[in-house]
């Protein structure tokens, strides 16, 4: 039985981050463990709601107030395992999800204080490895049938482990040189310490999952290939076609790129040194792309954008902009707007915003500015108003507020364009659509039998927390279209949307 007072008696806190100096001299997680007294606490406030909407804002449907209680009771290898019936991989949502299942908590209403549900949440995934480590679930006897899983990010890896404990035999193929997807390349280490990815692909091989690095799909081996291979085949291959500003002036000049080149080119550097501090970030084709010395300008406000101001801080920048076309947004709910439990346009502030660099809301780029070698030396900016209209959005230039800022390295996180156009795709026979998505029928199958899609690749740039849902739910269907016995669990079906105001 919960307290039903806990949230009386105790105020939501969240453990202290690592101080800022000491944070960006190295790559480390920006949070420590928070401490099992401050974590119990906390759980005490949960009260068990008669009708938890704590669920419905999370797609995995995890089971919220039942772990909250038996945190709170210290009993630590039954909130292990009722963390696990519904999320494979805790330990990466525990310390990336934004947590919608936080913004829909009962104790949210009216601008309270929810539940720390996702602090509670890591601290269990790690109590999972401290209590003796991920041990591999025992797997059926082999059913003998085969599955592809194309792509390694948190879907296809979320699908393959569900598939191989059904007994069926897995084979993960991804076209980079490591397993994990965004998770390994493009967050950061300060985010996410890479040795959580390992330790789970441990579990997973154990759990006779086989993992083919170095193969694009398509180009390295036919689709025609895998399907003579394999009985079905899972397409999680993300959604990683980055939106570009072709039409921006000065755009092909020198330093000025993609947001994920830079992330990508730093994350392997990281990888590459280990925790010593490593050499200068370079593209592959030794372009130097670190922000060491530079004026930093990233255009953007989301995820990718806070991850490069982290980068860019810990490479040390000179001086950091961060640009935001929309105005900003307030502190707090607009509960006329977005009304709870749904997700809430409010200021988003990460902990790389604490760690320094200046957000410039309501402005738009427009020139980036050429020092007479093609070497971009600026940004010339406008404060605009943005508008919709007609379903378009329309950017409207203040007159006489342009100015400029200093920049050698500019990098662009103005969003995703879907899933990359590449031969795979027609090898296989599915389309992009409008949102450069690839679309599932209800049972997760593309237009191409057999062929079945997940994760970002099927719903457009997203979270990782939608992903492992997805990739479950499309296990689910694998499942059953091989003939598998039983039913596995299906968390969302493929029209399954977040919560909003309708
Ligand atoms: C910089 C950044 C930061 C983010 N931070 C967060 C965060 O803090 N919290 C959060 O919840 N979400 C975050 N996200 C979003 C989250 O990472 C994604 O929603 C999630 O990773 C999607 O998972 P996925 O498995 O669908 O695809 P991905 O993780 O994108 O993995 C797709 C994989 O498919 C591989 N692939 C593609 N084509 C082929 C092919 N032909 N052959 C073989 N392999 C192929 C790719 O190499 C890639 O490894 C962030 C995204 C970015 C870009
Ligand atoms: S809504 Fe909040 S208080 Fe209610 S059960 Fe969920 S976490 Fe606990």
């Amino acid at each position: 039985m919960p307290d039903p007072n806990g949230f009386l008696r105790y105020d939501r806190r969240l453990p202290a981050r690592r101080p800022v100096p000491v944070r960006i001299s190295d790559w480390r997680e920006v949070y420590p463990p928070a401490g099992e007294e401050l974590i119990r606490e906390q759980a005490t406030r949960c009260m068990d709601c008669g009708i938890p909407f704590c669920h419905d804002g999370c797609p995995l449907g995890n089971r919220i107030p039942d772990w909250n209680d038996l945190v709170r009771t210290g009993n630590w290898d039954a909130a292990v395992e009722s963390l696990h019936a519904t999320n494979n991989f805790p330990e990466f949502t525990g310390r990336l999800c934004p947590a919608p299942c936080e913004a829909a908590c009962v104790l949210g209403i009216g601008g309270g204080q929810p539940v720390t549900i996702k602090q509670v949440e890591v601290e269990i995934a790690d109590a999972a490895v401290a209590r003796g480590g991920l041990r591999p679930r025992p797997v059926p006897a082999p059913t003998g049938r085969s599955v592809a899983v194309v792509g390694s990010g948190p879907a296809g890896l979320a699908a393959a482990q569900q598939l191989a404990r059904a007994g069926h035999a897995v084979t993960v193929y991804e076209r980079d040189d490591a397993i994990g997807g965004l998770l390994r390349y493009g967050i950061p280490d300060f985010k996410l310490e890479k040795q959580h990815i390992d330790r789970r692909l441990a579990q997973l091989a154990a759990e006779g999952v086989q993992f083919r690095t170095g193969v694009d799909v398509g180009v390295d081996v036919t689709a025609e290939q895998l399907r003579a291979e394999h009985d079905a085949v899972l397409l999680a291959c993300g959604a990683l076609q980055g939106r570009d500003t072709p039409e921006t002036p000065g755009r092909q000049l020198r330093g000025v790129h993609q947001a994920m080149a830079h992330l990508v080119a730093a994350n392997r550097v990281v990888a590459a040194a280990g925790d010593g501090r490593p050499a200068l970030a370079v593209l592959s084709d030794g372009t130097p792309i670190d922000a060491a010395g530079k004026h930093v300008v990233i255009i953007g406000g989301g995820d990718t954008a806070a991850d490069c101001l982290g980068v860019a801080h810990r490479q040390g920048a000179a001086g950091v902009h961060q640009l935001d076309l929309y105005p900003e947004p307030p502190q707090t709910r607009d509960a006329a707007r977005d009304p709870w439990p749904t997700w809430p346009w409010v200021l988003r502030s990460y902990p790389a915003h604490e760690e320094g660099g200046e957000r410039v809301f309501a402005v738009a780029v427009q020139e980036f500015v050429d020092d007479g070698t093609g070497q971009v030396k600026g940004v010339r900016i406008a404060e605009v108003s943005v508008e919709k209209r007609d379903g378009r959005r329309i950017v409207t230039p203040l007159p006489g507020s342009e100015r400029e800022l200093p920049a050698d390295l500019v990098l662009l996180a103005i969003g995703f364009e879907g899933t990359e156009q590449q031969p795979l795709l027609e090898q296989f026979g599915v389309r992009r659509n409008t949102r450069g998505a690839v679309d599932a029928r209800p049972d997760w199958q593309t237009d191409a039998d057999g062929v079945f899609v997940a994760g970002d690749m099927h719903r457009g740039a997203s979270l990782i927390v939608w992903a492992i849902a997805e990739g479950r739910a499309a296990a689910a269907a694998i499942h059953t279209y091989l003939g598998g016995v039983g039913e596995l669990p299906a968390p969302v079906d493929p029209a399954r949307q977040p919560l909003a105001a309708r």
